[in-house]
């Protein structure tokens, strides 16, 4: 089946494409009744894990093979493309062998080239659509890498899934977002639709529309939404599931923005601004110029008086400064901090170099 990713992007209509379906599979009843609401909702590219990769052993690890010929059956009744996560040649093999539409790989498998590798050698010859989750940790390389493991094996559909990454002191998502990364690996794969899984970045159901949303702000080409029809007594991601009525509505909520401008007066706004920044990062960088030139003239100073590169005072006095600086230019402080230290960090190192001379 070659419509799953065709076209690859946003259609027409500029919809997302969308992915809904339970974590996971528990039974003939609970997959033919989620699925037959799904439906009523217009999803038809569903998911359903069957091997569950838990952190910890001793919760629900998916139903396994058993539940692969009730995916069978249950596509004689609906019109659907049903995917599963795999993680060994094993699954592969059953996936295909039940005649699944597509395979995702998910966060922990992503982390490991040997799991990929293997996935990748049972996927040659097959035309199965892969799409693959990011790594649970914010490493773009082992993201990059998986995709080009699975295109070397000579899959040609392949989607990323944006889930978020392991956090320490994020209280709000399960997984960080980490927007910019999704954006870095666009920089390096244009042409590879990127999925949002808003249920695996939010942990729990009441946040799942904003992050929806911003991904679609962010011009994402679909959403992967994980929907059961009695979201509490889920076995598996219990709290961030949400019923196929539930999820209705909040794809009815969406907001789509148009993909690019369309109206030429529109472009002639767009490049006069674009004009504009330009300009003015210019301006930035002529300034940046200017510092090091400073910098320069200030390390050659302390190596005549034999004065230590780092003055502490000095960088908290700056720190202090620029934070005020920014206040009142209505900059972010934090982005003024980040800039100031890049700074700082390239001025100590031409300095020390001049020091040692
Ligand atoms: C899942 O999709 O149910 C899953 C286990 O996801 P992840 O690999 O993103 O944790
Ligand atoms: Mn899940």
């Amino acid at each position: 089946m070659n419509s799953l990713f065709e076209p690859l992007h946003r259609d027409e209509n500029n919809s997302p494409l969308i992915i809904a379906g339970p974590c996971s599979v528990e039974s003939p009843e609970q997959l033919f009744s989620t699925i037959k609401e799904l439906n009523a909702q217009g999803i038809s590219i569903i998911r359903g894990g069957v091997w569950k990769p838990r952190t910890r052993p001793g919760s629900f690890e998916g139903l396994g093979t058993v539940a692969l010929p009730w995916i069978e059956e249950v596509k004689k009744e609906f019109p659907i493309q049903f995917g599963v996560e795999v993680a060994s040649s094993k699954h592969v093999e059953a996936a295909l062998k039940h005649q699944i539409d597509f395979v995702w790989i998910g966060a922990r498998s992503t982390v490991n080239p040997f799991t990929v590798q293997e996935i990748a050698d049972s996927l040659k010859g097959s035309k199965i659509p892969v799409l693959i989750k990011n790594p649970v940790n914010p490493d773009l390389s082992l993201w990059l890498g998986a995709v080009e493991r699975i295109a070397n094996a000579g899959i040609r559909q392949i989607a990323a899934i944006h889930r978020g990454f392991s956090n320490f002191r994020d209280s709000i998502h399960r997984n960080s977002p980490m927007w910019q990364l999704p954006i870095e690996f666009k920089s390096h794969f244009p042409e590879i639709p990127m999925i949002n899984d808003p249920s695996h970045i939010s942990g729990k159901r009441s946040l799942v529309p904003l992050i929806a949303q911003k991904a679609l702000d962010l011009n994402f080409d679909g959403l992967m939404i994980e929907s059961h029809i009695s979201p509490d007594q889920a076995w598996s991601d219990a709290t961030q599931q949400v019923t196929p009525f539930d999820l209705g509505n909040i794809l009815k909520n969406l907001k789509t923005r148009k993909i690019r401008f369309e109206a030429p007066e529109m472009l002639d706004q767009l490049e006069e601004i674009r004009h504009q920044i330009d300009q003015a990062d210019h301006e930035l960088l002529e300034a940046i110029h200017r510092r090091m030139n400073l910098v320069e003239k200030i390390g050659a100073y302390k190596k005549l008086n034999n004065v230590a590169v780092l003055q502490m005072e000095r960088w908290q006095d700056i720190l202090q400064s620029r934070s005020g600086w920014a206040n009142s230019l209505e900059i972010s402080p934090e982005l003024v901090r980040e800039i100031m230290s890049l700074i700082h960090q390239e001025s100590i190192k031409k300095q020390t170099e001049i020091m040692d001379s």
